[in-house]
């Protein structure tokens, strides 16, 4: 096959995808064909169906590389190779294989398509945006909704640049070539990040690392600021390996979680409840004025504080806790990040195995507490926002609805590990993105009149334990409506 085909036609940071795509338009081929005439042995030998991981574009495993090599007169995958290096190396070790820093489907720029333009750095995780025109990525296909599979595959697309569906995402015809265009300029603070890790790759020993949970880090705004903290850590007596696995240890790290907890407790009381302290009382001691009537109106703020705390210490029940005090004593309360805790730890634990060949708790504390504050803050606020129209149904959400606020709730963060070995410290920058939206006046609590707090002092609490022992006592009529009451006031307040 005589193949028209100009290397020009390569650009930086260009995906394999978009390459693939005009060497289809220009030779008025599919992509099956291209996969016959370039694949490698093994490929050429499948009679009928060629699978997906033939297809793949990060190791082009189904290829001749040499053959490709001479087709397209450049070396597509050393270039492949470079870009993904550059974009993980950063993250060293955190996944064993590139898979997992890429989308399956193709995520584009509608304006670097328009150029005939697909790039690495549209299909990596850590970016949402085109990093070259600020523009949200698509992932969909205007058209008909379906996902593109990042392959070099004719599944879900017809000509070159066209869906399936007929939706041409960019409209070129054979002789295009000179409409091709790169984008020109990427965002300068991908640019200098990207830069810096290529530096760092040529020199032989990585002495920094980013850890971040790939979910919640949006990269290309978290390098635009600058780190909100910086901590130095010198050298000093640290643990060993089997250290990190021990009861002890374990047992330090949720002490340490816990009292981050207790924290952000007594700053909320010092700030956003300061007056709502009798309203907080109110729902968690179940107060009411007297049996026969309803339990109260429930302040929002009050609701926002009980169910927070419920969720995030994963409490039993939302009544009968001293309000001010938290304590995670034990596995039986876990907090609702731990997951998460615990990918972020067993991060900085294998650097610094890899690093230090030793464990320094007080970085990896410091981390944490970090993680706990700033998570512990947003999912505050991210109750409240539900609080006033909940308080007044008397309603909660679904524990699954409660894992979405949680991940909503979760910060985009980065660590930024930096380690000297001339003088064996470390440094660790915070990078964090602030909501900064205040939603604390939105809200009217019933209870800020004079009288209200000596009213709610003055009413009788009601928790499930005391209405059982009233009804051993004198199983009445009254005393069973009391009960029954309670117990569905408690029941539509569960999850
Ligand atoms: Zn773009
Ligand atoms: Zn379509
Ligand atoms: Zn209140």
């Amino acid at each position: 096959m005589n193949v028209v085909w100009r290397k020009e036609w390569i650009n930086e940071y260009e995906s394999p995808w978009s390459v693939f795509e005009k060497l289809a338009l220009v030779n008025l081929t599919d992509r099956n064909e291209i996969l016959k005439v370039l694949g490698s042995t093994h490929v050429k030998n499948i009679k009928h169906h060629i699978g997906d991981n033939q297809r793949e574009l990060l190791q082009l495993n189904g290829f001749n590389v040499e053959r490709l090599h001479q087709t397209l007169d450049f070396n597509l995958q050393e270039h492949n190779n470079k870009i993904i290096h550059s974009l993980i190396t950063p993250f060293s070790e955190l996944y064993s294989s590139w898979e997992h820093w890429f989308h399956p489907d193709l995520h584009w720029c509608s304006q670097c398509m328009e150029g005939g333009f697909h790039s690495w750095l549209h299909q990596f995780r850590l970016f949402d945006e085109c990093v070259f025109h600020d523009l949200k990525l698509n992932h969909v296909c205007p058209g008909c909704r379906s996902a593109i599979p990042f392959l070099l595959s004719n599944r879900q697309l017809k000509h070159a640049f066209q869906c399936k569906c007929g939706h041409a995402f960019s409209n070129f015809h054979v002789s295009s070539w000179n409409e091709w265009r790169s984008p020109d300029q990427m965002n300068p603070d991908v640019l200098r990040w990207l830069q810096a890790n290529q530096a760092s790759m040529m020199t032989s020993n990585m002495q920094s690392k980013w850890i971040i949970h790939a979910e919640h880090c949006n990269l290309k705004r978290l390098v635009k600021e600058s780190p909100e903290a910086i901590k130095v850590f010198h050298s000093d007596d640290s643990l060993h390996r089997g250290d990190y696995f021990s009861n002890r240890f374990q047992k330090e790290l949720l002490r340490v979680i816990s009292g981050t907890v207790q924290r952000v407790v007594e700053r909320l009381f010092q700030d956003s409840l300061q007056n709502h302290q009798h309203c907080i009382t109110q729902l968690m001691e179940l107060r009411k004025s007297n049996e026969a009537i309803e339990f109260p109106e429930i302040c929002p703020f009050a609701y926002a504080y009980v169910f927070w705390r419920k969720s995030i210490l994963k409490e039993e029940h939302f009544y009968g806790y001293n309000s001010l005090r938290t304590t995670l004593i034990s596995d039986a309360e876990p907090l609702i990040i731990r997951d998460l805790l615990e990918y972020f730890s067993d991060q900085v634990f294998s650097y610094q195995m890899k690093i230090l060949q030793r464990l320094d708790a007080r970085i990896l504390f410091w981390i944490l507490e970090k993680l706990v504050m700033q998570f512990s803050e947003n999912f505050f606020c991210t109750w409240l926002e539900i609080a006033g129209k909940r308080s007044k149904e008397i309603s909660v959400p679904s524990w699954q609805e409660i894992e979405k606020m949680r991940d909503q709730s979760f910060p985009s963060v980065a660590f930024k590990y930096n380690f000297d070995e001339s003088s064996s410290s470390s440094s660790i920058e915070y990078y964090h993105l602030s909501k900064n939206e205040s939603i604390l006046n939105k809200f009217e609590c019933p209870y800020q009149h004079e009288s209200a707090k000596a009213d709610i002092q003055s009413m009788i609490s009601y928790m499930p334990q005391k209405v059982a022992m009233l009804i051993m006592n004198n199983p009445s009529d009254e005393n069973k409506m009391l009960q029954k009451t309670v117990e569905t006031y408690v029941k539509k307040l569960n999850f």
